[in-house]
């Protein structure tokens, strides 16, 4: 394993932590599988599946060969993070009209979003190297789980969390895990230009969205969705977008699954973006060559208002590679949306809603048939944000009965 520069190609070991490049590219990991047998490893991680206590009970370090082979397991800091629910609901198959459709609820992690599958990496790689202090920039989910893997490999951990436009259940969690939260007036794209600014000197080992550890992960969601469907995926995959680093990583996935034989068909890629946070989206549909960054992205789908996606040319790549298309959705579109998820019990923050809303739109205008597959990520817990709940359920909460028995019995 090593790290390449997706700029200048220069390459570095892993056994260092850098941000970036020297030229300020940056660093992806790049593994040889040439060796690797796929079969074989189908076998193994099916006999893992068997695990309760080792590493590789994890849905993550299951698939240790393909995420970090080289990294001796006394570093790593586990929760069985992954091994999330997959899901069907025929109400909401049978109202969009669709022939297949799945939810993959990464809402089932540990500290409740798909961050603990890149998180878990990138924190044991921070303390295989002698880190014991760990820092990142948060629209809320990273730093949850960077506080929650931080406290339980006996580290610190210190957050830098923008005042606005967050979630207040997000920022309580991360306290509670006893991080160090720093507020600031800005956004989120204000924190990573910081952390790469003085990550260094600081002495911190930085956990963004662009630490190429991370995104090793979160491949690990497709491996996992693939595993359970028997190594043969739907034909078309939704996920929401806000740093990008997820498509990126799932489109990772998907290419070692590919190379490596363990899937036929690679699916088609739709990755959907809250409107008025959805500088890559507009890119994209203008046919544009580079992304102008939005100043002041606004959507009620906290973990998506980033305006400025640090990950928009891996993003793009992945796209064209999987013949993907993208979309944007309102937010009354994603509220919509999380109520069908919600009632089916399913349930998710808003972010993630923004895949169903997305795949209705997607439906409407014939990008995807109806006689075809799909599958959502829901990316994020249903109690992440209390503070929609509240707004979108008022009307539901039957109120001001004086005798519960009579009133409810005779109406
Ligand atoms: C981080 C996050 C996203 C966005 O993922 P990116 O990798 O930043 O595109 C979506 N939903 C939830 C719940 C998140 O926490
Ligand atoms: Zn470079």
């Amino acid at each position: 394993m090593k790290l390449v520069c997706v700029d200048c190609s220069a390459e570095r070991s892993w056994r260092e932590f850098s941000m970036a490049c020297s030229c300020g590219g940056r660093l992806e990991v790049v593994q040889d599988l040439s060796r690797v047998d796929g079969e074989r490893l189908k076998t193994l991680f099916h006999e893992r599946l068997a695990e309760r206590m080792s590493v590789y009970a994890s849905g993550v370090w299951r698939y240790k060969e393909l995420i970090f082979p080289e990294l001796p397991e006394e570093y790593i800091v586990t929760k069985f993070e992954g091994n999330t629910g997959l899901y069907t609901s025929e109400p909401i198959r049978r109202k969009l009209g669709i022939r297949e459709l799945y939810f993959k609820a990464q809402s089932e992690n540990p500290s409740g979003s798909f961050k603990d599958n890149g998180m878990t990496v990138a924190v044991s790689h921070g303390r295989s190297l002698g880190y014991n202090r760990f820092a990142c920039a948060s629209t809320g989910n990273t730093s949850s789980s960077l506080a929650m893997y931080a406290a339980m490999g006996e580290c610190t951990s210190q957050v830098y969390v923008p005042n606005r436009s967050i979630s207040m259940n997000k920022v309580l969690q991360t306290l509670a895990y006893g991080a160090q939260v720093i507020r600031f007036d800005g956004t989120y794209d204000d924190g990573i230009r910081f952390l790469e600014q003085h990550g260094a000197e600081l002495g911190l080992y930085v956990c963004n969205s662009v630490n190429p550890f991370r995104i090793e992960g979160q491949k690990s969601i497709i491996y996992e969705t693939a595993q359970n469907l028997n190594w043969e995926l739907p034909d078309w995959i939704l996920i929401p977008g806000g740093a990008l680093s997820n498509v990126s990583a799932l489109g990772k996935g998907l290419r070692d699954l590919k190379n490596l034989g363990m899937i036929d068909k690679v699916p088609r890629i739709a990755l959907i973006q809250a409107e008025g946070a959805s500088p890559f989206h507009r890119m994209m549909a203008a046919g544009k060559e580079q992304l102008t960054p939005e100043t002041h992205p606004a959507t009620k789908a906290s973990a998506l208002n980033i305006g400025n996606p640090p990950s928009w040319q891996i993003a793009r790549r992945v796209l064209q590679l999987c013949q993907g298309v993208t979309c944007s959705v309102s937010d009354e579109e994603i509220l919509a949306s999380k109520r069908m998820i919600d009632q089916s019990g399913i349930g998710c923050e808003p972010a993630s809603a923004a895949t169903l809303a997305g795949l209705s739109k997607l439906l409407n205008d014939q990008t995807i048939g109806k006689e075809e597959s799909a599958l959502c990520i829901l990316t994020g817990n249903l109690l992440k944000d209390t503070e929609i709940l509240a707004e979108t359920t008022d009307e539901m909460l039957h109120s001001g009965l004086a005798h519960v028995t009579d009133e409810v019995v005779s109406s």
